[in-house]
Parts: structure tokens; C-alpha cells; sequence
């Protein structure tokens, strides 16, 4: 490089930068030298030297022993002059925004140390803050023929521009261009360093995992600008509700990350996830029309739910998948057991695909009735799954994996046609309905499949009701309309199941011809409370059916009060336990063959709300002795806990729930071998309708702790042990 071999000749150039003085560079003035051909060589070197300068590529800077500036090529700046005497440090500056990771050694630091600098970018302040300019800047120390140091002697080179682009270059590296949020590479890095940084210490970060509910939805309706105009939107909003307490990046499509250093309370993160979901899912005003989506968010938080990134990320994306399927709009946190049922879920779908073949999948059905006479109007096929291993398998669990993995393409088609076969055999009044999966209905072969069962069965098309969810709404519209009318074209009857549980935006039912609502059962759950705000949205759905032109069917009954509230609130049709659970198919066809289309309805006469009692295996600690008992009920202040004989009210226990969560208690009651006892601090929800400690013991921590206990010796006994059985262990 032609200015390194210049700089070194500078290095050696007697007549430059005496110590302490201002320099005199000039042609016209060499130094009388004794030796003729030393003297050509300094000339020679002196114009070369001058014409370098002038040519503006690089200039020329000295300083002292103390580090001030004792001379600057004039051309360095409109101020040169100016700037000899004040110190180095005090006019240029170590960047702190460059992006070159090699800079990363202050000046201030290299000049102190007497070391060599080369080409370290600086920004130089000297002048003008306005005209903020940046140089490469190298030098060499000399010293005095004793050998003490005597200043610096280098070159310097403008690079603004080259700085700037290179500046720009790498922000657009870590920036997402749509939304200006941090991008993945950003957040990938990011992540990397606050996890090395925190892991000496133990200190906690947390990460979200952000995904939107129903976005494909408005980018099919509303067109891509429109798609991209709300992705923005939504990253103001994120912006907002996080402000300074993490990091927003975006990953791509509707996915969103956000970093939470140093966050370790699990009720604030959960208040956090709320309002995000709370804030997102608002109504949007774009292009002059609305546009409604939801989000749901998964949390990890490291170092309990991993200590790499990969792991955390991991953890994150499990619960944000667990969110999703417990019926977006939530948030989850991780904890093992999702580690555990997402193995489960493989395991479950490896096993699916020899279920069918091994004929472990049975279709049964569930009477629809009529209620002003008791007569059955039609059946539900609803399938069941019996595992040689684990038994029954509900169908709310193996659907969601079939889904996942396309195969209920296959097992839906199966359904559909072994359900045509069974219907034929019934009286010419009984309809048959099956559950569609939005994922058959968005498969090219549908239309073919419901055409062939219908025809090798040769049940009449006006018999046949399909049921789908408000799911199908989500994908492109012009599919489904097609697909609509091509199920009208067949002649089949169409109905949307579980009315009421989603969005249930009425706009589905202007634009899709169904000949049937089914109300949700989670509102005859409760219509028989004396609010009656459940029982009122049963007659409104039912006004609003029937306003339509729709039947109905109201799914869930039990209880006699129930049935009661839904005879009053207009309906007509019901399945429910209260007639009949679904049933084998030589069951319907015995009663069918009887000619008897009646079923009385026989249950409980009023509806309990049922209680969600627990039993859980905890551990109690007291007076560093550990005991095993059964938690039996739970809330956010306190707990039931069975097991533990001779436990005066007033004393203090630590319940540990597991996980490393410790929550500090006090006995509140104390009866026979039942404790009550009473959170120091409340538990916070862990997002799906559990509870969880704010804080947990660092696995770090959790693992010094367990070593210590095991060779420590135990506390004392005091309280006797007593065997606890449950109807049901959980272990
Ligand atoms: P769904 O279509 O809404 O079916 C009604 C569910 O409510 C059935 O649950 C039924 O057993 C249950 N049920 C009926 N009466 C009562 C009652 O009085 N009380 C209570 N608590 N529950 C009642 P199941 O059989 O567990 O099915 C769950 C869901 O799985 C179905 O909901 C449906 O979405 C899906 N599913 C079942 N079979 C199939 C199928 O062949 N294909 C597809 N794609 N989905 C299916
Ligand atoms: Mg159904
Ligand atoms: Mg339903």
C-alpha cells in the first residue's frame, strides 16, 4: 500500500515533528545537511512528501510526549492550524457507533499504551459539530535516541463516505425495512449477547414469541399494501405497550419476537403479554376500512427454560404453539409438561397413521333431538380412537396433530365415507352430520371425495350436513366460495359448529349459504345461572338464525334447568349428554332397526358448575425437613394440602410446586391430616387458566440446593407422613 510505505519513510524523516514544536514543512526551506547525497535523498524525500499532502489523498499529523498535536497537514481541515497544541483525544473520538467490530479498543487506550495504530476509525469533533467527519487514522510512536518516548507520528485519510455507507449497510443488516423493528439477524445477536452476559450470574431474560391471529385473513381480503400498512401498525403498537423494558424485532411474516433482559417476574410478563394481546388485537383503520386480528404469544424465560439460545427460542416456540391451540388470544408460559406433551404429540402422530390400517378408529354418533316431542332428528359422527397403550384418545387432542401433519385428509375422507355407508341404513328422516376439518376443506380432492361418498353409499346429498368451523373463513376467499358452491351444487346441507366460541363475526353468515347454526356449548355451560347473559345470547343466536332462515342445534345440554332455559330461549334441536352420549354404531342401528326414534332426556336436574379439583404430588418443606403430600385445591392465595398429620396453624412451610417454584407459606387451618395454608405472595396465571409462582430458583441454584440437601443431614421430622389416595394421580 503506496501511504503504509510512506508512512514508514515519514517514520525515519529527521525533519518532522521535532518534539514540541509546530513542524515547518516546506521545499523552499530544507536543513543544511552535510553528506551531498543524504541531502538530495532528504530533498527528494521533502517533495515527495509536500506533493503527497497537496494532493489531499491523506495528511500528516504528529504529536508531543503528552499527546498534544504539534503538527497537521494543513489540507486536513479548513481549521488546521487551529487544532496544533490541543490534545489528540480532545478533537477525535473511537466511534461508538461503528460497525466495524475491530475498533473496539478505545484511542484514548492505544495511545496511552504507546502502541502502534492502524487505520482505526475515528470521528473527528475538532471543528465544526455540524460537520462531523470520520478518519483512518494510523501511527507509530518515536522516542529519542535514549530511548524515552517522544510523541506519535502518523498519517490520516478522510472516509466519511465509505463510513457512511457502510453505516447504512449494516443498519439495513439489522433492521426489518417494513416495520423498522430489529430484524432476525439483530435479534439472533442480541439474544447470543445478553445470554453470555447473563450467564455467570444467573440473571434472568425473558423472550416472547409473538404470533397474529387471522393476518393471512386481511392480506387475502384486503390486498398486500394492506397487509403491509397493518404489519406496521402492529410494530407501533408493540412499540408502545414494550416502550424501553425489551427489544422488538420481526422475523418474518406475522412473527414477532421480543427480548426482556433482566425480567424475572413472571406476574409482570404476564401483565406484559395481556396488554400486548389486549393492544394488538384493537381494531385497525386501514385504506379507510377495519381490520380486526388477534395475536397469541408464547414466553420462555432464561435461565430455567434454557440457557442457549436455541433452547430458549425452543421453549418460547412451545408455548406460543400451546397458546395457539388452547384457542388463541392467550399467552402461555413454557414449562416441561409442554416439552413433554409436544413428545407426546409425535409419538401420538407416528402411531395415527397405523390406527387407521389397524381399524383402532371407530366412528360413533350422537343423537340430535327434537324437543317439543323427544325425536331424533339426526347424529354426529364423532370419531374415537382406542389406543392398545394409552386407551381412549380424545378426539380434541389427535384432530389438532392430524391437522398438523395433512393426514386428516386422509383420515377425514375415511370418516366421511364410512359415515355415508352407516347413514344409509337409518330412516329416510335422520340426517347425518360429520365434522369437516378446515384442512380436507382446503384440499383440491374435497369436492371429489364428499361426491364418491355420496355416490357409493347412495345416501341422498339432502341428508348430509357438513359441519365446519368459522376456521374455513380464514383461508383465501376465493377457494372458499368456490368450495361453497360447488357443496350447494351437490345438494348437501352445510352447518357452522361451535357458533359463538371464536370471532363469530356475522359477516360469515352473509357470505356463506348455511342451512345450520350449532350454539356453542360453552354458553348452555352456564345459561342456567342467574345472570342469564349466557341464556340471552342463546336466544339472540337462535333470533338471529331463524331471521336467516337457519335451524339450529344447541350442543352441550346436560342438566334438566338447562334444557328448560333452552326451551324458553326458542330452541328446538339439541344434542347433549341430557339424551345420549354418542354411541356405537350397532347401538343406533339397534335402536333404528326398532323403529324407535324417541329418547327421554335423563340427567341431573340442575347443572354443576364443575369444581377443577386438583391433586398434585408437592413437596413441603419445613424445618429442612422435606415432606411429600397432595396439593387437593389451589388458588392464587392459598391451597388445600392433604398428607401431613400435626401441623399447628401459624407455622411456616415451603411448598414447592415444582420446577424450582418455592412458594412461602403459613398454615391458615389444620384438621386432622388437611392443612390449609396461605401464599406470602400470591400466585400470578400462568396464561391458560393455571397458576404459577412469580419468581423460581434458578436451575443453577435448584442443583446446588439438591446436592446440598442430599449430603447434608436431614432437619429434623416433626410433622407425621400420612398415605394420601386420589381418584385420579397425576403424579
Ligand atoms: P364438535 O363437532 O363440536 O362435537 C361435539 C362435541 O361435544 C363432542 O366431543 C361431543 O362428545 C361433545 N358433547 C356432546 N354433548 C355434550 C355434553 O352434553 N356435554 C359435554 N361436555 N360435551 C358434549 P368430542 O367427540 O370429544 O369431539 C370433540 C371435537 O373433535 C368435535 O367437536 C369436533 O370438532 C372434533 N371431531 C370429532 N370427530 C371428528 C371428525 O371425524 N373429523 C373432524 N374433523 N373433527 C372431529
Ligand atoms: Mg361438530
Ligand atoms: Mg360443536
Amino acid at each position: 500500500m503506496v501511504v503504509r510505505g510512506i508512512f514508514k519513510g515519514l517514520a525515519r524523516a529527521p525533519s518532522l515533528g521535532r518534539n514540541g514544536e509546530k513542524a515547518q514543512l516546506s521545499a523552499a526551506a530544507p536543513a543544511p545537511l552535510a553528506d551531498p547525497f543524504a541531502n538530495s535523498d532528504a530533498v527528494a524525500r521533502q517533495a515527495v512528501l509536500d506533493e503527497f499532502e497537496q494532493a489531499g489523498f491523506s495528511w500528516l499529523w504528529s504529536t508531543d510526549r503528552e499527546g498534544r498535536l504539534s503538527y497537521i497537514s494543513p489540507g486536513a481541515t479548513v481549521d488546521a492550524a487551529t487544532l496544533v497544541g490541543k490534545s489528540l483525544t480532545s478533537v477525535i473520538e473511537t466511534d461508538p457507533e461503528n460497525p466495524d467490530e475491530r475498533s473496539g479498543r478505545p484511542l484514548r487506550f492505544q495511545l496511552s499504551a504507546h502502541s502502534r495504530i492502524s487505520d482505526l476509525i475515528i470521528r473527528f469533533t475538532g471543528t465544526s459539530v455540524e460537520d462531523v467527519r470520520w478518519w483512518a487514522l494510523s501511527g507509530q510512536p518515536h522516542s529519542l535516541p535514549d530511548g524515552t518516548f517522544a510523541g506519535y507520528r502518523g498519517i490520516a485519510r478522510d472516509v466519511t463516505s465509505e463510513y457512511r455507507r457502510k453505516r447504512e449497510d449494516s443498519r439495513a443488516a439489522e433492521f426489518d425495512s417494513l416495520t423498522g423493528l430489529f430484524n432476525r439477524h439483530r435479534m439472533t445477536r442480541r439474544m447470543d449477547a445478553v445470554l453470555a452476559a447473563f450467564r455467570p450470574t444467573g440473571q434472568c431474560c425473558g423472550l416472547m414469541m409473538l404470533d397474529l391471529d387471522r393476518f393471512k385473513q386481511v392480506n387475502d381480503t384486503m390486498g398486500h399494501p394492506a397487509g403491509d400498512e397493518l404489519l406496521r401498525q402492529v410494530a407501533d403498537r408493540l412499540r408502545t405497550v414494550v416502550g424501553d423494558r425489551g427489544e422488538i424485532g420481526r422475523l418474518g411474516g406475522d412473527e414477532f419476537q421480543i427480548i426482556l433482559p433482566n425480567f424475572d417476574d413472571r406476574g409482570q410478563m404476564g401483565e406484559l403479554a395481556a396488554k400486548i394481546i389486549q393492544m394488538v388485537s384493537q381494531p385497525y383503520a386501514i385504506e379507510g376500512k377495519r381490520a380486526v386480528i388477534g395475536a397469541s404469544l408464547g414466553i420462555a424465560v432464561a435461565p430455567h427454560d434454557g440457557d442457549t439460545r436455541e433452547a430458549l427460542v425452543a421453549s418460547a416456540d412451545l408455548a406460543l404453539y400451546a397458546a395457539k391451540n388452547g384457542g388463541r388470544g392467550q399467552f402461555r408460559f413454557f414449562t416441561s409438561e409442554l416439552q413433554d406433551e409436544a413428545f407426546e404429540r409425535t409419538a401420538l402422530n407416528h402411531d395415527l397413521r397405523e390406527a387407521l390400517a389397524r381399524e383402532e378408529l371407530e366412528l360413533h354418533y350422537q343423537p340430535v333431538v327434537r324437543i317439543d316431542d323427544n325425536t331424533v332428528v339426526g347424529f354426529e359422527a364423532l370419531m374415537r380412537w382406542n389406543h392398545p397403550e394409552r386407551g381412549e384418545i380424545p378426539p380434541a387432542v389427535f384432530i389438532p396433530i392430524a391437522e398438523e401433519s395433512n393426514f386428516i385428509v386422509q383420515l377425514g375422507d375415511w370418516a366421511l365415507r364410512q359415515a355415508c355407508k352407516d347413514a344409509v341404513q337409518w330412516p329416510e328422516s335422520v340426517r347425518l352430520g360429520v365434522n369437516i376439518s378446515t384442512v380436507q376443506f382446503a384440499n383440491p380432492g374435497f369436492i371429489a371425495t364428499v361426491k364418491e361418498a355420496l355416490e357409493a353409499s347412495g345416501l341422498e346429498p339432502r341428508r348430509l350436513e357438513l359441519e365446519l368451523t368459522e376456521n374455513v373463513f380464514m383461508r383465501d376467499k376465493e377457494m372458499v366460495d368456490e368450495v361453497f358452491a360447488a357443496l350447494k351444487g351437490l345438494g348437501v346441507r352445510l352447518a357452522l359448529d361451535d357458533f359463538g366460541r371464536g370471532y363469530s363475526s356475522l359477516r360469515y353468515l352473509q357470505s356463506a349459504p348455511f342451512d345450520k347454526l350449532k350454539v356453542d356449548r360453552s354458553f348452555v355451560a352456564t345459561c342456567a345461572s342467574d345472570d342469564q347473559n349466557s341464556a340471552k345470547i342463546i336466544s339472540a343466536i337462535i333470533g338471529l338464525a331463524d331471521a336467516l332462515g337457519m335451524e339450529t342445534t344447541v350442543e352441550g345440554v346436560e342438566a334438566f334447568d338447562q334444557l328448560e332455559v333452552v326451551r324458553q330461549r326458542g330452541g328446538k334441536m339439541v344434542q347433549g349428554h341430557i339424551f345420549a352420549n354418542a354411541m356405537p354404531i350397532d347401538e343406533v342401528n339397534h335402536r333404528m332397526a326398532s323403529g324407535d326414534l324417541k329418547i327421554e332426556p335423563n340427567g341431573p336436574s340442575r347443572h354443576r358448575i364443575e369444581r377443577r379439583a386438583v391433586f398434585r404430588r408437592v413437596g413441603v418443606i419445613h424445618d429442612d425437613h422435606r415432606y411429600e403430600a397432595v396439593m387437593r385445591d389451589l388458588s392464587r392465595v392459598g391451597a388445600r394440602i392433604d398428607g401431613l398429620l400435626g401441623v399447628p396453624v401459624g407455622t411456616k412451610l415451603v411448598v414447592d410446586l415444582g420446577g424450582g417454584q418455592l412458594a412461602v407459606s403459613v398454615v391458615t387451618r389444620s384438621k386432622g391430616p388437611v392443612i390449609g395454608v396461605e401464599f406470602e405472595t400470591p400466585l400470578t396465571s400462568d396464561g391458560s387458566g393455571g397458576l404459577c409462582t412469580r419468581h423460581r430458583l434458578s436451575p443453577l441454584m435448584l442443583a446446588a440446593a439438591t446436592a446440598a440437601a442430599a449430603s447434608a443431614p436431614k432437619g429434623r421430622q416433626q410433622f407425621m407422613e400420612v398415605a394420601v389416595r386420589g381418584s385420579r394421580d397425576h403424579g
